[in-house]
């Protein structure tokens, strides 16, 4: 039996530290579906087709890794792809009590899902989305904390920003 796993996110923008999760998670899983959330509240910086484009690329290297959006309940999703697993990726203490919350509730609302946490390399532990976000709107140098494909699409959806 091929064991999927759904890796979702928000990932706006993709960090290093999100990459370093789906490497990891290429190698432990079959298949890896790598997921951008739609139905996000916050508003994004990056459009979801950009969120796929700098994900694929990020993803080529790994030849059982994809990458789609979703929208919806995330079980239901798992579910329609025939997953048993969520990955998310763990940093600090921080990160714990959320991902236990959300773990929890979407076990209460489909318990042959479980979530699987994997945890960061030591160099990207501090490194969050909001971070390079905030960095890159001030104009600061973020090359280190995306990975180069993620660069140019960064730098067009601030571009576009701050026009805005
Ligand atoms: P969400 O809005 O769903 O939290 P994010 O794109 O912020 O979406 O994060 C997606 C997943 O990647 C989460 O599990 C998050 O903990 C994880 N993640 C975020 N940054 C890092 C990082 N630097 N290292 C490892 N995992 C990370």
């Amino acid at each position: 039996m091929r064991v999927v796993a759904i890796y979702p996110g928000t990932f706006d923008p993709p960090t290093k530290g999100h990459a370093d999760i789906i490497e990891r998670a290429s190698k432990l899983f079959d298949n890896v579906i790598v997921a951008v959330g739609k139905n996000s509240n916050k508003a994004p910086l990056l459009t979801v087709d950009e969120r796929l484009q700098a994900l694929s690329s990020i993803s080529s290297p790994y030849d059982n890794v994809t990458v789609e959006s979703f929208d919806g309940l995330l079980v239901e999703y798992a579910k329609s792809k025939g997953a048993k697993s969520i990955v998310r990726g763990l940093r600090a203490v921080a990160d714990f009590d959320y991902e236990f919350q959300i773990a929890m509730v979407n076990r209460k609302l489909e318990p042959e899902v479980d979530s699987v946490f994997l945890m960061t390399s030591w160099e990207y532990s501090f490194l969050s989305s909001s971070v390079v976000r905030e960095i890159a709107l001030l104009k600061g140098d973020v090359s280190t904390m995306v990975p180069d494909q993620v660069l140019t699409i960064l730098e067009g959806a601030v571009a576009r920003r701050l026009k805005g």
